[in-house]
């Protein structure tokens, strides 16, 4: 039997990473795009806001949704950006959002600059009541300058740990194997096995 699915997102790149890894681990997923009315994202918390995105769309289709939620926790700044990564600038522009983060950690030397991804995936089933929530993480620093041109957001200027260059230098499907987004599908797929 197809497990179809909503997946609460309207980037399109998303989609067909989703696919693409839950597939092969639960080969009868049908994953489609939510095009309906997006809730508040009021939440405080990476977990909060998947929630909250993933219920709106189970609400509104009555079927199996899924959303996730991700950004960068800096350890010495009490872990901002946090869920305020994509607008950390004041802008959703990644250049001003990196220069930024930049410029607040400029005096800060390198045993004080780790930081970690974060990736919540909420999973809401709105017949069984079922919401689950699949977490990932990837630990680094943040570098002193850009570097790399692959990847999006935060990616040239964070260092994962084990590595001496930016995960926006990693190439693409290395990146798809370690991030905290691969972590956390890997931890939603024996939820969705289960369902
Ligand atoms: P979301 O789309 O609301 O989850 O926003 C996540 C924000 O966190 C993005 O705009 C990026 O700034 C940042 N972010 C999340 N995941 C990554 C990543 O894999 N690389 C770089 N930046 C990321």
């Amino acid at each position: 039997m197809t497990l179809d699915v909503v997946l609460a997102s309207h980037n399109a790149h998303k989609i067909t990473e989703f696919q693409k890894i839950l597939g092969r681990d639960v080969p009868d997923i049908a994953i489609e795009p939510y095009d309906g009315p997006e809730p508040i994202e009021d939440g405080v918390s990476f977990d909060e806001n998947a929630l909250i995105k993933a219920r709106a769309a189970a609400a509104h289709t009555g079927r199996i949704a899924l959303a996730d939620d991700s950004g960068i926790s800096v350890d010495i700044m009490g872990g901002a950006p946090g869920i305020f990564s994509a607008r950390w600038s004041g802008t959703r522009k990644d250049d001003e959002n990196r220069r930024l983060l930049l410029a607040q950690l400029a005096d800060i030397g390198d045993a004080h600059r780790a930081a970690t991804f974060h990736c919540a995936i909420a999973i809401v089933d709105p017949k069984s009541g079922l919401e689950q929530v699949a977490r990932g993480e990837w630990p680094g620093r943040v570098a002193h300058h850009e570097s790399g041109d692959h990847g999006f957001g935060y990616d040239p200027i964070f260092v994962p740990e084990g590595y001496t260059v930016s995960s926006a230098e990693l190439a693409p499907d290395e990146k798809n194997e370690i991030s905290h987004r691969a972590r956390a599908f890997r931890a939603a797929v024996p939820i969705l096995q289960a369902l």
